[in-house]
């Protein structure tokens, strides 16, 4: 296998603690030195605490791109990503349905998807663990939003089922992407690929819950061709996020 060595871009990158049973960590500065000893330009970067996110990405504004991250259960969450949208220049909506327990189609996201379909910015969603965050129930939320774009964040995460779901969820739904961070099989990249078409996959690493060397690996051994690497590492997410 050979790595890819070109210009890359993190659609996927956290700062901050998260402690209990992940017990990770990343501050800015390890941030940026794991995208310098990547050759990464620039990385997509959430965290809870959004405020954070905004002070790195104005002291960082061509390295690190921020993306909200709202509780929809909580008021204010719809202010929260209008202000982020439109003021802070946050380029796009993350959702975490596990960690803050609703569904993906419920009710209650439809505010935070309507200003995401207002400021033209994808929403990135946690994929791969029951009950709340099931490929095909992001599919549902696809169904009702075919104008807003969808990030499947782990494209299923680490269970086949889940896998195979995210690639038949996103077959059916053109305006569902994937995206590779923290998915074991690199077969499943090309077949993506093949699948769906080279536009709609692109990579991510999950920093700091995966090493980008470990990430960037995977995805380069999973067969695709340099057009098609340049495209997963690079111009999707480009293209999708507005970078
Ligand atoms: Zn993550």
């Amino acid at each position: 296998m050979k790595l890819y060595e070109g210009v890359k871009i993190d659609a996927h990158a956290h700062i901050g603690e998260f402690g209990g049973w992940a017990n990770v960590a990343c501050d800015p500065d390890e941030l940026l030195a794991l995208m310098r000893l990547h050759n990464v330009e620039r990385s997509c970067v959430f965290y809870w605490d959004n405020a954070m996110v905004h002070r790195a990405a104005v002291e960082h504004p061509r390295k690190i791109t921020g993306i909200v991250w709202p509780d929809p259960r909580q008021r204010g969450a719809r202010d929260l990503v209008h202000r982020a949208l439109t003021d802070w220049h946050f380029k796009g909506v993350k959702l975490h349905p596990l960690i803050h327990a609703f569904l993906p189609n419920d009710e209650i996201v439809y505010p935070i998807m309507e200003e995401a379909r207002k400021a033209r910015v994808p929403v990135l969603i946690h994929s791969g663990h029951p009950p709340f965050s099931l490929p095909w129930s992001i599919g549902e939320l696809a169904e009702n939003f075919r104008d807003v774009t969808i990030v499947m964040l782990h494209m299923g995460h680490g269970h086949g089922v889940y896998i195979q779901a995210a690639l038949s969820v996103a077959k059916r739904y053109d305006n569902v992407y994937l995206e590779t961070s923290g998915m074991p099989m690199h077969t499943k990249i090309k077949e993506a690929v093949e699948v769906i078409g080279e536009e709609r996959v692109m990579y991510g690493s999950d920093v700091p819950f995966h090493d980008p060397g470990v990430e960037i690996a995977r995805v380069c051994a999973s067969g695709l061709s340099q057009a098609q690497l340049e495209k997963v590492f690079y111009a999707n997410a480009k293209e999708v996020l507005r970078l």
